[in-house]
C-alpha cells in the first residue's frame, strides 16, 4: 500500500514530524509514503507559509525546499532498510499565472511526485469551513462547475503536475450548500478533462480523507472514478491527506478494494516523477 498524500508539520495546518509519520506508516504495513507539504501560491491569501524548525517561512522563497528535500532524503535513507520508501512530494495550490509564484528552487528540486490541487476560486478557499460559503454565494452551481473545472484543466495543461488531487473537492462543503446536484457538475467537462489528462500524461488521486469523516465515498466519488477509467485514464494514486500521524494510511486498503471493483488492474508507483504500474489484483 502507498500513501502518496501526507502533510508533515512543515504545513502550517499539520502536526507531527516526518519521523512520527514514518513510524506509524511502518506499523500499518505501508510500503511507501510521499510527503506532500502544501505549497500555497496565492499572494492574496494568508496561507503562504511553511514551518521550518519552528520558524515561519514564505512558501515562495527557496529556503524551505532545501531543508525539506534534505529531511525527506535522510528519512528515506533511514527507513528503506526497514521496508518503507519515503518519497519527496509537494501539493501545489494551482492558481492562474502560477509560474511567477513558485520558488525558484521548485524547478530544481528532485521531486518524486507533484500533486496539483485547486483549493481556491477567486482567491477564496473552498476547502475551509466558514470561507467556502463566501465563494459559493457568488456563483450558481453551474458557474462553480465551470470555474472549478476550467482551473483543473489549466492545472493539467500547465505540465507542472503528475497527479490532480481530490478532483471533486468542492463536494466537501458544496454539498450542504447546493444540495446533491453539485455531485453532477463534473459531467459536462469529463470528456475534455480526460483528453487533456491523457495528452499531458497526468493522473488522478483517490483521496481517502472523507472516509475518516464518516462518509462512504472517497474523493473523487466512485462515479467519477469509473468515468475516468472508462475513458482511459490509467495513472492513479492513493492518498490519505493525513495532517497528523495517526491518520496516515487510513482508508487506503478500502480504496484499493474499490479500485479493484471498478476494474483497475493497477495503481501507480512514483519515483522521480515517473509512474510505474503496480498490480492490485489478488
Ligand atoms: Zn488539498
Ligand atoms: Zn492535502
Amino acid at each position: 500500500m502507498f500513501d502518496y498524500h501526507v502533510h508533515p508539520n512543515y504545513s502550517i495546518d499539520a502536526e507531527g514530524s516526518i519521523e512520527q509519520f514514518c513510524e506509524i506508516a511502518l506499523e500499518r504495513g505501508l510500503q511507501e509514503i510521499a510527503f506532500t507539504t502544501h505549497l500555497d501560491t496565492d499572494s492574496e491569501g494568508d496561507d503562504c507559509f511553511v514551518n521550518v524548525k519552528g520558524k515561519r517561512v514564505d512558501t515562495r522563497s527557496s529556503v524551505w525546499l532545501e531543508d525539506y528535500e534534505a529531511s525527506i532524503k535522510s528519512a528515506d535513507d533511514e527507513y528503506k532498510g526497514r521496508g518503507l520508501r519515503v518519497r519527496l512530494g509537494v501539493e501545489v495550490d494551482y492558481i492562474q499565472d502560477i509560474d511567477g509564484s513558485l520558488p525558484e528552487r521548485f524547478y530544481s528540486t528532485d521531486f518524486d511526485i507533484i500533486l496539483g490541487s485547486v483549493h481556491l476560486i477567486d482567491h477564496i478557499a473552498i476547502t475551509a469551513e466558514g470561507r467556502a460559503e463566501n465563494a459559493f454565494k457568488k456563483y450558481s452551481m453551474e458557474e462553480l462547475g465551470k470555474k472549478y473545472y476550467t482551473h483543473i484543466m489549466e492545472a493539467v495543461e500547465s505540465d507542472l503536475f503528475d497527479i490532480i488531487a481530490h478532483i471533486d473537492l468542492y463536494r466537501r462543503y458544496g454539498q450542504s450548500y447546493y444540495g446533491d446536484g453539485v455531485r453532477e457538475i463534473w459531467k459536462p467537462y469529463i470528456a475534455e478533462l480526460v483528453n487533456t489528462m491523457k495528452r499531458h500524461n497526468v493522473g488522478f488521486e483517490v483521496n481517502t480523507s472523507p472516509l475518516r469523516k464518516g462518509q462512504t465515498q472517497p474523493m473523487p466519488e466512485v462515479e467519477i472514478i469509473n468515468a475516468l477509467k472508462d475513458k482511459g485514464v490509467s495513472i492513479i494514486t492513493t492518498g490519505s491527506d493525513a495532517h497528523r500521524p495517526q491518520d496516515v494510511g487510513t482508508g487506503i486498503a478500502r480504496v484499493i478494494q474499490l479500485l479493484r471493483e471498478s476494474g483497475f488492474p493497477n495503481i501507480s508507483q512514483f519515483e522521480k516523477r515517473t509512474a510505474r504500474n503496480q498490480s492490485i489484483l489478488q
